[in-house]
């Protein structure tokens, strides 16, 4: 193991395309580049497709996406090749076909004809005899002329590993030390199957010494497996590379392992894979920090570090072993925090494609919107996602018309009636007429001195306006909102407000 502890590491992230990229898959990617980037060595992107029932060829570009999406880029894989092409599985069959040969060749795996169903009365049969279910080892003592039948027949087969019926086996993970198993606990798994495809035992083994692999990261779920895996690389005659068994990431309720799907406890839903956090506007930045802290700790007290940081500091020996749930609400205190470092154009930026899908708008539209530059800086301190801005600015891209002034709470102030209100209305109607210049600074100058001329609360003036300007009782601050919409904009919002009240008055007259 002391062989690969030392100088730059060749770590690969190796996900089966299953499925979208989730949170756990996306944790030990970031490890992965994490250690290649701190080491100087490399991280490569291999797809482990050889599964073919359970293959969903889109999700490749979904995988790719996420891990771009969180920054980390590969030095050697599927798109950009490496001295190892290809990256893809089932691109290398024979390379797997080869090496399950030479071992059945050396009396180290062989091939089993055994029918799905035969074995499937096998279990029934163990099950009922209250036995370990597993394969019973029965062409494993086939004759050579037993078998030479079988291949004369055509009969369809798998190659089996076969595991060293006594003794026990010994594999060292980092974060675990030694685990010993006693041989008999194991199987003699298929590393071939019929179909001409390797098992992930066989390609994973292959692989990670064909591409020189010094690490292999990867989820706890693979632990068991670990001595099978031991064996095939002694098999081999090659070197184990250092196993590091990552942590489950468990739901929020600490209770079960985090599943792939959105998942709601206690009322509130929780999201799972990458690009439903990127939808839902966590940034890339904040997503980073976060899962840097699942499994391992950058400091006990410093939040808040950059990627530079986190390589500086990272250590492999340093991840805890035990499994823990993702603290959501630090995500999205990071994430409000990161929102707060960005700058006017960068969070403008990052904002158009939310709005744009949201509020159904044309992202070149809101670009040069003028109103988006005066409003997202004001809602900067308030969001912790990105999606949270549509319902903060809906009201400043719809049309007077399509303002709801229909609830007359909106429009009238705190100890107020109709008439006062229509009044308030009134005044900061003619006051907005002549205001000059038409900026926040001005206008909110401009109605405390109404206020007090009035010698009503600035309250009760501005809060019908408020009303008028978004149809909301809660929406940004108020000066800049009427900047944004302009001069003519608000004015024709406060008529309406203003006909809204009158017509209430003429009902209740
Ligand atoms: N293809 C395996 C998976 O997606 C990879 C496990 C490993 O990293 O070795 O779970």
């Amino acid at each position: 193991m002391a062989k690969f502890s030392d100088g730059a590491a060749r770590v690969r992230f190796a996900p089966s395309p299953t499925g979208h990229l989730h949170l756990g898959g996306l944790r030990t990617a970031l490890f992965d580049w994490l250690w290649a980037r701190k080491t100087g060595g490399k991280f490569i992107l291999r797809i482990e497709d050889t599964d073919r029932r359970r293959l969903e060829p889109e999700s490749v570009s979904s995988l790719m996406r996420g891990l771009r999406w969180l920054g980390l880029d590969w030095d050697e894989g599927p798109d950009i090749g490496g001295p190892h092409s290809p990256y893809i599985q089932s691109e290398r069959q024979e390379v797997y076909r080869k090496h399950a040969q030479a071992l059945v060749d050396r009396g180290q795996a062989y091939r089993c004809y055994c029918t799905p169903e035969r074995l499937e009365t096998m279990r029934e049969e163990q099950r009922r005899q209250r036995k370990p279910t597993g394969y019973d080892r029965r062409c494993r003592g086939l004759s050579d002329s037993e078998r030479a039948e079988r291949e004369a027949e055509g009969l369809p087969s798998v190659v089996r590993f076969a595991v060293p019926e006594e003794g026990v086996t010994v594999f060292t993970d980092l974060l675990r030390g030694e685990v010993q198993v006693d041989n008999r606990q194991l199987q003699d798994e298929v590393i071939l199957k019929a179909d001409g495809f390797p098992t992930y035992h066989l390609a994973a083994m292959v692989d990670d010494h064909l591409m020189q692999i010094t690490h292999v990261l990867r989820g706890e779920e693979w632990l068991s497996t670990a001595p099978l895996h031991r064996l095939i690389v002694d098999a081999f005659g090659w070197d184990m590379p250092v196993l590091v068994h990552l942590p489950v990431i468990l739901d929020p309720s600490g209770k079960g392992k985090m599943s792939k799907r959105k998942k709601t406890v206690a009322g509130k839903e929780y999201l799972a894979l990458v690009h439903e956090f990127e939808d839902a506007g966590y940034l890339p930045d904040a997503m980073f920090n976060f899962l840097t802290n699942v499994g391992w700790n950058f400091d006990p007290v410093e939040e808040v570090f950059s990627r530079e940081e986190a390589i500086d500091r990272f250590q492999l020996e340093e991840i805890n072993p035990s499994a823990a749930a993702l603290p959501y609400e630090k995500l999205d205190w990071l994430n409000g925090l990161y929102i707060r470092e960005l700058t006017a154009g960068a969070l403008k930026a990052a904002l158009i494609p939310f709005l744009s899908r949201q509020l159904g708008l044309r992202e070149d539209d809101l670009a040069g919107d003028r109103k988006l530059d005066i409003l997202a800086p004001v809602i900067q301190e308030r969001i912790k996602r990105l999606d949270e801005a549509a319902g903060w600015l809906d009201w400043a891209f719809q049309d007077a018309e399509d303002i709801n002034y229909n609830e007359p709470k909106l429009l009238i102030g705190r100890k107020m009636d109709v008439d006062g209100s229509i009044q308030m209305l009134q005044a900061g109607a003619s006051l907005l007429e002549t205001v000059e210049p038409f900026a926040a600074e001005s206008i909110q100058g401009a109605f405390r001195e109404k206020a007090d001329e009035l010698d009503v609360k600035a309250g009760s003036l501005f809060g019908p306006i408020r009303g008028a300007v978004s149809g909301k009782k809660v929406s940004p601050p108020l000066f800049e909102s009427i900047e944004a919409l302009g001069r003519e904009e608000t004015l024709r919002r406060i008529e309406r407000a203003k006909l809204a009240l009158e017509n209430l008055q003429t009902d209740e007259g």
